[in-house]
């Protein structure tokens, strides 16, 4: 499916430009809980070339353990749409929350769950870790997992 987002004020908006599979994933790590003011956040690895986004944008970069992540937000209300990280390059690490589309987003990983919030009792057969899984094991349970209930 194209899939479709922006921002709480609506300065900015994305859409993808081909159709495309979407999985989400859960991150429970302190620096997702701090940003989102909340438990976890959600996110989906998407290939940045394939969306074109228009209104401003202003950027938040830093450096963490050799890692280089860039952040970018909508210049007016400061709600994250993605990040870019030099670990996976040419790829978006969107903010699931901001899609249109976002009523039935099931995670489809959950990662980091070692900063679980205690009262968050995860669903039986989804993939999990208690930090970062590896490449390989991510990229696996990113494209055996099922997709959303929208997509036919
Ligand atoms: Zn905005
Ligand atoms: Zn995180």
């Amino acid at each position: 499916m194209t899939l479709a987002g922006g921002c709480r004020c609506g300065a900015v908006t994305y859409r993808s430009t081909t159709d495309l599979p979407l999985a989400v994933y859960a991150c429970h790590c302190q620096h997702c809980q701090a940003w989102s003011g909340s438990s976890f956040a959600l996110h989906a690895l998407l290939p940045a070339d394939a969306f074109t986004l228009e209104g401003p944008l202003t950027e938040y970069a830093y450096e963490d353990q050799g890692v280089r992540s860039r952040h970018h937000l909508c210049a007016t209300c400061h709600t994250r749409i993605y990040n870019t990280t030099s670990a996976a390059p040419g790829l978006w690490v969107l903010r699931a929350g901001t899609l249109h589309e976002r009523a039935a987003l099931s995670p489809v990983a959950h990662i980091w769950i070692q900063h679980k919030q205690p009262w968050l009792n995860l669903p039986a057969g989804i993939p999990a870790w208690p930090e970062s899984p590896t490449p390989e094991a991510f990229a696996a349970a990113l494209s055996t997992a099922g997709q959303p209930a929208s997509n036919p």
